[in-house]
């Protein structure tokens, strides 16, 4: 490959250039009592866990990590501006070079290759934490793919990982889309930016053999939400020849499957962008706009509102809690939305309700749908729990990786 070809941004990891990539000046000494969660091989080590740094480093850097008597813990990247003082990447003593990210980044595309299904192009290649590389998202839209480098030991190695994803899936083009909020907390700036090629308008999908048009460059996250794919589907099956409300209704995912099999639905969304993409979504897929409602509302007010109840309901918000100060107050919304829509259900209705904040558990979601059933007066089932499908995986040692919770409900009287 031409090097001419790839644009770097300047002033980033010529690091990536060298064969070690670490920094051998300096060390990391862990705190006595805090190494078990790194016996437990947890990738996050907490400012407050660490004794103190030795030597001359830069944030960003990948330095080793040492237990008080000298043993061996861990190497990872090191970032002073970010709470998560040191984000592990192995705990074994090999020697991190470019080939240790490259291995890493194939193994992640090696399976997908096996688990994603048929007749889909747009899944999440490589998924940070759950696929031991922090802070990398790599997601592909047919032949574009769209990156983020939420930590900053990631983003010094742009060049070494863009040119990996150049050689081995030859793109079209390499969209940045690094607009999370947690890159202020690891000292970065956001970044949107063509890296590689030239980004299309719109890139157009199949996911499970359903088209989708995809604004990688101004829609939501990376274009699309690429973790609700399996939920989407059970709703198609699910709501064929139904009435489905779809609630935080994005681009219409749910709508479209559903539609397809004959559903006459309703999209609910408060951004106008969205509602477009949605009409968009169902033409090309051959389906009668008029036939479907659009709207562009707010979807507390919206369920307030409604006049006539549902067959099948869907709530999928954005994260409402974003930070674990704010738990209580998120749990509120979520319980608003859920009682709402339990209220405006049919007997025998059913509800796909979800919550993709990390800092709502299980039991914590669960506990928010008793109080919104209770508050309702209604008799409400619980048919089955989801979570985040193959391509999102959730390393065993990082349970923080497993930020979505979706239950099937059933109302009853
Ligand atoms: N279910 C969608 C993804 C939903 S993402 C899919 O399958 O693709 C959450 C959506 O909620 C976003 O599109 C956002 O614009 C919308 N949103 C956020 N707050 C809202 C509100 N108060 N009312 C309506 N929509 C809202």
């Amino acid at each position: 490959m031409n090097s001419d070809e790839l644009f770097y941004p300047p002033g980033i990891g010529d690091a990536a250039m060298h064969k070690d990539l670490e920094n051998r000046n300096a060390r990391a000494i862990i705190k006595g009592e805090k190494l078990r969660s790194l016996r437990n091989r947890h990738p996050w080590i907490f400012s407050g866990a660490v004794e103190r740094i030795e030597g001359e480093f830069q944030s960003g850097d990948i330095l080793s990590v040492y237990a008080p008597d000298g043993r061996f813990l861990a190497k990872g990247f090191v970032n002073l501006h970010s709470q998560i003082r040191i984000r592990a990447l192995t705990f074994r003593e090999e020697t991190i070079t470019p080939d240790f990210f490259r291995r890493r980044m194939a193994e992640a595309m090696s399976f997908r290759r096996t688990f994603v299904p048929p007749q889909t192009t747009a899944y999440r290649l490589i998924h940070s934490d759950g696929d031991l590389l922090p802070g990398l998202i790599v997601d592909r839209y047919a032949d574009v793919l769209v990156v983020q480098f939420n930590s900053l030991g990631i983003a010094r190695l742009r060049p070494l990982v863009i040119e990996w994803l150049v050689e081995t899936l030859r793109p079209r083009a390499i969209v940045e889309r690094s607009e999370a909020r947690i890159l202020s907390e690891e000292g970065l700036e956001q970044v949107r930016q063509v890296l590689y090629g030239e980004a299309p308008a719109e890139v157009e999908i199949l996911e499970h053999g359903v088209k989708f048009v995809v604004d990688v460059v101004e829609g939501q996250k990376t274009g699309f939400f690429l973790d609700q794919r399996e939920n989407r589907r059970m709703i198609g099956e699910l709501a064929a020849g139904k009435r489905l409300l779809n609630c935080f209704s994005y681009s219409a995912g749910f709508s479209v499957y559903a539609a397809l099999r004959g559903a006459i639905t309703t999209s609910v969304d408060i951004s106008e962008p969205a509602i477009e993409m949605a009409r968009r979504n169902f033409e090309i897929n051959g389906l009668e706009v008029s036939r479907h409602r659009f709207v562009v509302a707010n979807v507390f007010e919206y369920l307030r509102e409604m006049e006539e109840p549902y067959d099948v309901i869907i709530l999928d918000p954005p994260a409402f809690v974003k930070q674990r100060k704010h738990v209580a107050r998120g749990a509120q919304g979520y319980k608003d939305i859920n009682r709402l829509a339990i209220l405006n259900s049919i007997i025998g209705g059913l509800i796909l309700t979800c919550s993709c904040s990390a800092h709502v558990s299980w039991d914590l979601f669960q506990k928010i749908i008793f109080s919104a059933a209770r508050e309702a007066g209604r008799n409400v089932q619980i048919l089955g729990k989801q979570s985040q499908p193959v391509d999102h995986p959730i390393n065993v040692y990082h349970p923080e990786g497993e930020y979505l919770k979706s239950m099937l409900l059933r109302v009853l009287d």
